[in-house]
């Protein structure tokens, strides 16, 4: 039986774990957070700082291959397991050129890959310099270290940039300053390639944010059919560029004019994935493991139109949710809790899939039973 170690056990490791359960494989998870929400479904949890190489180590010796759920963790860790004789994928190779979204815009950028315009700054006159050449609004960001749009800040006039900039850590980061992107619609593709060199690439998905956090996703996205092969002819060079080997999501701008530009990348399966369950034949989930162990890759196609929408704690506490009665009286709607003890303010603690006949109406239902469901420190 494969034995597989996730870096992380967080909902995209849980999920990873409940659709490769159908094959029987064997998981190691490693994470800091004892009740995490892969703990429960794990076979084995070691529990230690993404940090300890020790640990990161002891991970690699017990499993046949080792993947990871987020990218914000060490390429000189991953280096040590793959010359210890257990590979990694995406590798610490592809993540060494994604980790840092400097690094990671340089690399499209030398590829011939659309980008917003971006430089690097280390200090406030550097931003105010940079500023006088892209006009405001700009976007300040981190680059390493953010998610949910933590480590950016939109500048609007120059009085806000030293604000923006001790937000960001005052220089105690590397940063960098991006052409602010009047897009009209933000897209994401996710791209599997097996180890095979099998690529498959899921339908294009839309996606909503609310406070920089996602909130909805919607397939098939609306696009003309120009932007949408512009969008998957970037997808395919992307994965090509970066070798990555495993789930690649590419989040993409599209603009007024017809412009497609590349955001972000992130090397795993994906927040705005999550919708590949139950509205595809093979889930990101399960073609992530299939790619990595260097099995043939599953049908990607849409089954029927589908929405995803996630559940975003309001509150701080403990996690009780409420309302799974009702909102089960929507027959459609498919409900993912992760099992995080705590919510918080802007935690991602669930989502809600509907698939349907047509998109508006999976939309409905989706905001419907999303109205419903919610988390509080009370017991139901
Ligand atoms: P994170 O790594 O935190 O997800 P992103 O760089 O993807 O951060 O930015 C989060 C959100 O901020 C994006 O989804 C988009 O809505 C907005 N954003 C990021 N960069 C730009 C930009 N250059 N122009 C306009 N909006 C942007």
């Amino acid at each position: 039986m494969k034995k597989i170690g996730i870096v992380g056990g967080g909902q995209l490791g849980k999920m990873m774990i409940l659709d490769a359960k159908k094959m029987d494989y064997y998981f190691v998870i490693l994470d800091p957070t004892k009740n995490c929400p892969a703990h429960s479904i794990a076979d084995e949890h070691i529990v230690a700082s993404f940090d300890d190489e020790d640990a990161m180590l002891l991970l690699a010796q017990s499993v046949d291959v080792v993947t990871y759920e987020f990218e914000h963790i060490s390429v000189k860790a991953l280096e040590m397991m793959e010359k210890q004789g257990t590979p990694v994928y995406p590798s610490s190779e592809t993540l060494k050129h994604i980790q840092n979204k400097y690094y990671q815009k340089e690399w499209l950028r030398k590829h011939g890959i659309p980008v917003p315009d971006f430089r690097a700054v280390e200090t406030i006159e550097d931003i105010e310099q940079v500023a006088n050449e892209f006009g405001y609004p700009f976007v300040l960001k981190t680059c390493t270290g953010g998610y949910d749009g933590k480590g950016n800040a939109v500048i609007h006039v120059k009085e806000e940039i030293k604000e923006g900039y001790e937000a960001l850590g005052a220089g105690q980061l590397p940063l960098i300053v991006e052409r602010f992107v009047p897009f009209v619609k933000e897209i994401s593709v996710l791209v599997c390639q097996s180890l095979t060199g099998q690529v498959e690439v899921f339908p294009i998905a839309e996606n909503i944010h609310k406070n920089s956090i996602l909130d909805e996703t919607l397939v098939p996205a609306s696009l003309s059919k120009q932007s949408e092969e512009m969008a998957l002819q970037i997808a395919k060079e992307v994965t090509k560029v970066f070798h990555a080997i495993g789930m690649l999501c590419i989040e993409l701008f599209l603009t007024q004019d017809g412009q497609v530009l590349v955001n972000e990348l992130a090397p795993r399966p994906h927040n705005s994935g999550h919708y590949t369950i139950e509205g595809c034949y093979t889930s990101q989930y399960e073609n992530h493991i299939r790619a990595i162990l260097g099995l043939p890759l599953g049908n990607t196609e849409l089954i029927r139109p589908t929405v995803m929408k996630n559940l975003i704690g309001t509150t701080n506490g403990k996690a009780n949710l409420h309302g799974v009665e009702k909102a089960y009286q929507s027959k459609n709607a498919k409900i993912h809790i992760y099992g995080k003890e705590e919510v918080k303010v802007g935690r991602k603690m669930g989502h809600i899939t509907v698939t349907a006949t047509t998109l508006e109406e999976a939309l409905q239902e989706a905001r419907y039973v999303h109205k419903i469901l919610y988390f509080s420190d009370q017991e139901s």
